[in-house]
């Protein structure tokens, strides 16, 4: 899109009356929200679609013409896509300044060669006379709830602290890190939280990596705040446009949000590999207004993170215990030389392979993780041997769902698998290890993860957690002292029994 500056003005060329030169949008200065005028009537539509986004046209249900109408009421802010400045190219979207993430085409809209956003592509091309366009007029007013939250569950004594933490945290516009394990039960840590948030009239948005979570998250806060309506987002959800004051949202979704949010939940943060995490910290900057709350939740802070919270400089909560009061099962190091080696002769290491005996024998389910696919296909067929139903597992596996349901229903007596089934997976009594623990795809989140999958059940509260590895790394040593200084916090705090 071209546009004309008249009377401090900018003006698409389509809404030209005459022909005036023209430029794209990255080429102008200062571009700033016009004065308000009150008594414009703007379309009422207009501020749910638009309230605390930045969206592009092609993403918006109206004309040029009608958001130009807005735009020169004061309603409706125009912002650059893109910011270039001589060799320095910035996407105000997505945060990236990496050259190589740029790349140039002939423009139709411009009819220029336009440099364009590789970055965050797949929300929509973002060039040079992109404008991202905002709203300023009054926020989309929803009805006001009081006290939405309906739940009569209880917490564990350690839910209970972090959960007043976090309304503290809510209340006071502060930043707060949950530092809960696995199987801890962080998300009724969240509920009067929200309900706070909600009550004050305050909107929220749970952000995670994942879209599995998204959908497993929205039905669970839907029930428990049945009055409230909850946008989910994720790659091609249907929420979309809907205004909700609860937004449960993969953290690439945010991408479209601008200033929206008075608090903002980042769940699993240790899910995401450091390349990426700058993006993430800019969507997440961007989404939330300046004066927000932010609850960051994670079984796992990542060390820059960890180290903060021993300093003291970082406001955090551990949640050391779960809610069935038994320790975690800590990890054991078993050296099984290379095992690699062993492989090619299509052979297991004999600790391994007794340890995977042992468990047919009892019939007590395992799962053994390994570092890559093509090493699973390599041993699934010595393990078959074994027992005829034994499976694996791998995140492009289009049988992965009913793998994991077979499981469930103890149809498998061990699943073979990748980092896939690191988080989010319950399966209530099981034993587990993994193969090659000294890979470097087993970083320490990922090992206080896989360990965390053990013991999860009030019923089966203890478990086998084994590391067989060809020399003990760093990330190994780390995800155990994690889990031994856990078990000792707990029991400190008088949160686990014995
Ligand atoms: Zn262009
Ligand atoms: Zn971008």
């Amino acid at each position: 899109m071209r546009f004309a500056i008249i009377e401090n003005k900018l003006i698409p060329s389509h809404c030209l009356a005459t022909p005036v030169s023209t430029l794209p949008i990255s080429s102008y200065e200062n571009l700033q929200a016009k004065p308000f005028n009150p008594s414009f009537s703007p379309n009422k539509e207009l501020p749910r679609i638009l309230t605390g986004k930045q969206l592009l046209i092609d993403d918006l249900p109206f004309t040029i013409a009608e958001i130009q109408e807005h735009y020169e009421n004061g309603y409706v802010l125009y912002r650059k896509g893109l910011e270039i400045n001589g060799k320095l190219t910035i996407c105000y979207r997505c945060g990236n300044n990496d050259p190589r993430m740029f790349a140039i085409f002939p423009c139709a809209r411009c009819h220029e060669e336009c440099t364009y956003c590789r970055s965050c592509i797949m929300m929509g091309r973002i060039s040079a006379c992109t404008p991202l366009i905002s709203w300023t007029g009054p926020d989309f007013k929803t009805n006001l709830f009081d006290s939405p939250l309906v739940w009569t569950g209880t917490l564990s004594e350690g839910q209970q602290t972090a959960s007043q933490r976090v309304v503290s945290a809510v209340k006071n516009n502060e930043d707060l890190l949950v530092w809960a394990v696995c199987g801890a039960g962080k998300t009724e840590v969240l509920f009067a939280g929200i309900n706070e948030a909600l009550s004050a009239g305050k909107r929220v948005c749970i952000a995670t990596p994942r879209t599995d979570v998204v959908l497993e998250l929205a039905p669970r806060l839907k029930a428990v705040f049945p009055e409230i309506p909850v946008a989910s987002l994720y790659g091609g959800s249907e929420d979309r446009h809907l205004y909700a004051p609860l937004t449960i949202s993969t953290t690439h979704q945010l991408l479209r949000f601008y200033k929206a949010f008075d608090t903002v939940i980042l769940d699993e943060v240790d899910a995401f590999p450091y390349s990426v995490d700058k993006t993430l910290q800019y969507a997440v900057k961007q989404a939330r207004k300046p004066h927000s709350s932010m609850i960051y939740l994670t079984a796992t802070p990542h060390e820059k993170w960890q180290k903060e919270c021993r300093l003291g400089k970082r406001n955090f909560v551990t949640i050391p215990a779960r809610y069935h009061r038994h320790p975690l099962p800590v990890p054991e190091f078993v050296w099984c030389g290379s095992w690699k080696k062993h492989l090619k002769k299509n052979r297991l290491p004999d600790h391994v392979l007794r340890w995977i005996e042992k468990r047919l024998h009892s019939k007590k389910q395992s799962l053994l993780f390994v570092p890559q696919i093509e090493l699973m296909e390599k041993i699934l067929p010595l393990l078959q041997k074994l027992h005829p139903d034994i499976q694996s597992v791998h995140a492009e596996d289009p049988e992965r769902k009913k793998k994991v349901q077979a499981m469930r229903n103890k149809e498998i007596p061990l699943l073979l698998t990748t980092t896939i089934l690191e988080r989010g997976v319950t399966f209530p009594n099981i034993d587990v290890a993994v193969l090659g623990a000294e890979d470097r795809i087993f970083t320490e989140s990922a090992l206080v993860q896989i360990a965390g999958r053990v013991g999860r059940s009030a019923d089966f509260p203890n478990g086998a957690i084994t590391f067989f590895h060809y020399g003990k790394t760093k990330a190994m040593v780390k995800a155990r002292n994690q889990i031994v200084w856990m078990n000792i916090e707990a029991r400190k705090m008088g949160l686990i029994d014995g």
